[in-house]
Formats: structure tokens, sequence, C-alpha cells
């Protein structure tokens, strides 16, 4: 049963990261006057583009998910708005260290490959990835938007034309005209294995046969396969580089990921001179569940960490660095990118049931990339302004 006097919304958005984020600055750019709610599992807004805090050390910031990304693709005239505004905020900018690659023999040379060395650049939040999402947040206000952080909503109603959102334990709860969901997680059979539900939270708000779009969304959903990350989170302190300078990436190559099943480096220099270092170690398979994570996330640890010297063996100066190394941990990312079956963006509203979607899992250019992401958000910012 729901709590009574539960807060009434025009526009529930579950998730802040990129896609939600932009979703919300362009309902804002476009002088919107919807009530939102926003609603984010985690402590911040950012998502997969969100930057690690360190409770003991203040000032400390680290992407530990997305770095930064491409902008491959010629904008909508939405999306160049909303960039353009977040560049003129100072929080978008364009990379400008170095971008290397690294072969089987754990040779370090200049990149040409076009994943490492995108056309356009790389993109990265200042001083964060998470910075991107906060900007957007704060254009459009606490007043329009209220943001629920650290409630992850598990229970989904349609009752009476309106959606109900219930966190775990339903201590929170939440009624909306509209919903937006971000992520896949309550849409995903995954979250049954991963979180140990008996049920995909949308499929049960809505029966099958009520709503044909949302029933097509919900099978291609079914069978998108997602690809797991295991980032290791390194503090490389102020390291003497003995006169090399640290690259922003380094980049294996097919052989080399094959070799050590690790994607890439990424160096962050952090505001006092320190720097630190995330390892992108890609999966060995072994399903993710409650009972397994423990385990799964200090073998991953150990593993990174031991790699680390044969990787970085070829320069002395990145070879040095490792002298102060301390991990910090490793990030699982259980659905770090979407492989294949996008959605439609034919189906990224359902009307009858006044439900819609973004995220980086709509087809279309940039789709499993943070690209793809900002211009769902803002295309169905734009489409929902469009039908008022
Ligand atoms: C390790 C890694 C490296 C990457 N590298 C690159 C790169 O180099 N270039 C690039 O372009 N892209 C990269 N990406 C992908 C990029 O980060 C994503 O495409 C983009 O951030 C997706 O944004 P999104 O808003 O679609 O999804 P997300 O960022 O996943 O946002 C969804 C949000 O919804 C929240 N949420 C979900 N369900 C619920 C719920 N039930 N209740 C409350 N909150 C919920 C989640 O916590 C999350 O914050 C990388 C991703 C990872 C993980």
């Amino acid at each position: 049963m729901a709590a009574a006097n539960v807060a009434e919304v025009d526009l529930a958005v579950v998730g802040a990261g990129l896609s939600g984020c932009s979703l919300i600055g362009r309902f804002h750019q476009l002088q919107s006057n919807l009530n939102i709610a926003l609603i984010e599992a985690g402590r911040g807004p950012g998502g997969r583009a969100a930057s690690r805090r360190r409770r003991d050390q203040s000032g400390w910031l680290l992407d530990h998910g997305a770095p930064g990304f491409a902008l491959k693709n010629p904008p909508s005239k939405g999306m160049e708005e909303l960039l353009s505004a977040l560049q003129s905020a100072g929080v978008l900018e364009r990379n400008k260290r170095p971008v290397l690659s690294l072969d089987a023999e754990a040779a370090l040379s200049a990149t040409t490959s076009p994943e490492a060395c995108p056309e356009g650049g790389w993109w990265h939040g200042v001083p964060c990835m998470a910075r991107i999402c906060e900007e957007l947040l704060d254009g459009a206000g606490s007043a329009q938007v209220r943001r629920h952080f650290e409630t992850r909503v598990r229970w989904l109603e349609r009752r009476n034309d309106d959606w109900l959102l219930e966190n775990e334990d339903r201590s929170w709860s939440l009624k909306a005209q509209k919903l937006v969901l971000s992520g896949t997680l309550l849409a995903h059979p995954r979250s049954l294995k991963m979180l140990a539900w008996d049920d995909v939270p949308l499929r049960s708000a809505v029966a099958k046969g009520v709503d044909i779009d949302l029933d097509a969304v919900l099978s291609q959903l079914q069978r998108m396969r997602t690809e797991v990350r295991w980032n290791l989170m390194v503090d490389l302190g102020v390291p003497d580089l003995k006169g090399d300078v640290f690259p922003a990436q380094i980049w294996l190559s097919e052989a080399a990921k094959a070799r050590w099943k690790v994607e890439r480096l990424v160096f962050q220099p952090q505001r006092d001179g320190r720097w630190g270092l995330v390892v992108h170690g890609l999966d060995s398979g072994e399903a993710i569940t409650p009972q397994s994570q423990a385990r799964l996330l200090a073998q991953e640890q150990q593993r990174l960490v031991s790699l680390l010297p044969e990787l970085l063996k070829s320069s002395s100066g990145l070879s040095a660095a490792l002298n102060e190394a301390k991990p910090l941990g490793v990030m699982r990312w259980g659905a770090s990118r979407p492989l294949n079956h996008p959605l439609h963006p034919e189906l990224q509203w359902c009307p009858k049931s006044e439900v819609g979607f973004c995220g980086d899992w709509i087809e279309g250019p940039g789709f499993g990339t943070a690209e793809g992401a900002i211009r769902s958000g803002v295309d169905l910012a734009e489409q929902l302004h469009a039908d008022r």
C-alpha cells in the first residue's frame, strides 16, 4: 500500500545520467512549465558519466565511468543549443592532452584507431564528467525540478491514468501524470538476476495487451545485451614523471585487449597536483549475482593491480608513477553499454500509457555512447513539449 499524502508531479524522470539531465536541461531551454521530479538511485547526478569523490580527501574527483565522449554526428538544433550552453558555462571542453596506443608487447605509440581518436576529438566535463549533469540541473533550478537522490524506484503502478512510483520498502512514493525512464533497470530482465527481483517492474505495471507500443518496447528490450566493465580506481599521488607527460588515455590495441582483458587506462589530474588513474577492465563472463559480486570485485582488483607494471613498462616515467600508487577499489558497471537491439525512436514515447524512454539505448547516431544519450534526452523533451 502506498503512503497516504503522496506528492504529485506532471512528470517523473527516473535517472540523472546524461540523458535524463539533457531531457530536463532541454525542457528548461524550451521554457517548459512542467512540474518535474527527478529520481536517482545514486548519491548525485551523472549515472555512467558520474565522478567518484572521496570522503577522506576533499577535492578528489575521478571519472570512473565515461571519461569523455566524441561528438561524431551533426547535432540537431536542440542538441547544438544544449552543448553550446554547456561550453559557455565552462563545464564542457575539448580534450587537449595526448591519447596513446599500447600494443600486445606493451609498446606505446601515438594512436590513430577510430575508437581512441574519434573524428572531432574527445570532449569532457570540467573539472569532471558529473559537472555536465550538475550544470544541466542547476540551469533548471530546484523549484521546477525536485530531486530525489539515493532513491531507487522498485515498484511501478499504473492507477487511474497516473503513475505511482515507490522505493523498495515503500517508505517513499510519488504520483506522476507522465513517466520517463532513462535507464533500462525497470524494464529489462537483467534486474531479475542482478538484483534478485522476481518481476520486471514496468511489465507488472501494465499488463501485456493493454498498450501495444509498450509491449513492443519491452519485447525489444528483452533481446538487448549489454557489456560489463570492472574499473579499477588508483590514486597515483604526485609522481615524478621524469620528463614524460601523462596522456589523457592509453587505448589497448585489439591484440593487447585480448591478452590483458583491459580496454584502456585513463589519467586524470587532481586540483592539488595529484593524479588519478582508472583502468577499464573487460569482463571475464562470470555471472554477477548478489552472492558472487563481492568475490568478483576482489578478484578484479587483484588482477588489474598486478597487471599495471607490465602495461606501463615501456615508459620509465609512467612506471615510476606506480611507486606511490594506492588502489581505491573497483567499480562494477553491470551494463556499461548496450550492444545491440536499440529501441526505435518512434517508441520513445508510448502515448497510451504516458511513459517514455531516453538513454544511449535509443536507435540513432551515437547509439551506445554519451552522444546518443544526450541526443535522446533532447529529442524526447522536444517531442513532449510539442505534444502539449
Ligand atoms: C566504464 C564506461 C566507459 C564509457 N566510456 C565511454 C566513452 O568513452 N565514450 C562514450 O561516448 N560513452 C562512454 N560510456 C557510455 C556512456 O557513459 C553512456 O552512454 C552514457 O553515460 C549513458 O547515459 P544515460 O543517461 O543513457 O544512462 P545512465 O548514465 O546509466 O543513467 C541512468 C541513470 O538512471 C539511474 N536509475 C536506473 N534505474 C533507476 C531506478 N529504478 N531508480 C532510480 N534511479 C535509477 C541510474 O542510477 C543512472 O544514474 C562509458 C560507460 C562506462 C560505464
